[in-house]
């Protein structure tokens, strides 16, 4: 699949945050618009990952469904859940031909578990989550991840919709993990960001707490909540104070 370098691609731009390597002059530029706090807010981001997917597997969930997985970084969602459980199944979906690429070091699993990729888009849940249920048993809990993925999503994609039909498929005991890009916590930030990822042609749409939590209806969320990706911590409070651009939640499909 050919990679596109004439124009910036979220994910890539999302790998130059996190200071990695695989990304292209159009990306870096993007990258070297945003404000500085959108880098440490990127690694906040995923460092959130790292804390959800082991709480996770600390519970017993052993099946994992990431949606938006990324230019695989290290440590990776299934290194992080088969270190806690090896038996883990993790099934990554990215619809970006850079992660198709590097989508070998996803893949390596260890022998009790199984990684798999799909190269697909959100916006065809049913696609997904028909190669998704050869891989996965879907009888049993699945924890969903969507992290970083949906405020690529315009409101006319319905977002919020296409979470619910994911969701539905999934049974009682399953989990959601969302983070999503917001101006909520840095307000005059919010036109650099936004102009930065437009004049890259890339369609951008943080969202507010009011615009977040309905991802989450109908489910129950977790200790501490719909909070920042600084502040969600299982154990004691954060350790850091810190402004962060993206809201994050766990939550339990009843
Ligand atoms: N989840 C990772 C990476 C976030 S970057 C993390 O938080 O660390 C967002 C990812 O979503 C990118 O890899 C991008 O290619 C992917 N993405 C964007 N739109 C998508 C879509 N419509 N379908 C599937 N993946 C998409």
């Amino acid at each position: 699949m050919q990679i596109d370098t004439s124009k910036p691609h979220p994910a890539r731009v999302y790998d130059w945050l996190l200071g990695g390597k695989d990304n292209y002059p159009v990306d870096q530029q993007v990258g070297e618009t945003l404000p500085e706090q959108s880098r440490r807010s990127a690694a906040r981001n995923r460092e959130f990952m790292h804390r959800a997917s082991a709480w996770l597997a600390a519970r017993g969930i052993d099946q994992f469904l990431d949606i938006g997985t990324g230019i695989p970084t290290e440590p990776n969602l299934h290194q992080i859940v088969q270190a806690i459980r090896p038996e883990s199944r993790v099934v990554y979906v990215d619809n970006d031909p850079i992660v198709l690429r590097h989508a070998e070091a996803l893949l390596v699993s260890t022998p009790e578990g199984a990684t798999d990729y799909i190269h697909a888009d959100v916006r065809h849940p049913e696609a997904i989550l028909a190669h998704a249920r050869e891989r996965l048993d879907f009888d049993r809990p699945v924890a969903l991840s969507l992290i970083a993925l949906m405020h690529f999503l315009p409101d006319t994609e319905h977002p919020h919709a296409l979470t619910r039909t994911l969701l539905s498929a999934l049974p009682s005991g399953s989990y959601l993990v969302l983070s999503h890009g917001t101006a909520d916590q840095h307000p005059e930030l919010r036109q650099q960001v936004e102009d930065a990822y437009k004049k890259g042609t890339i369609p951008l749409r943080m969202r507010t707490r009011a615009e977040v939590e309905p991802f989450f209806e109908g489910l129950e969320l977790v200790d501490p909540g719909l909070v920042f990706a600084t502040e969600w911590y299982q154990e004691g409070p954060a350790p850091v104070q810190e402004r962060s651009g993206f809201y994050v939640g766990v939550a339990r499909v009843p």
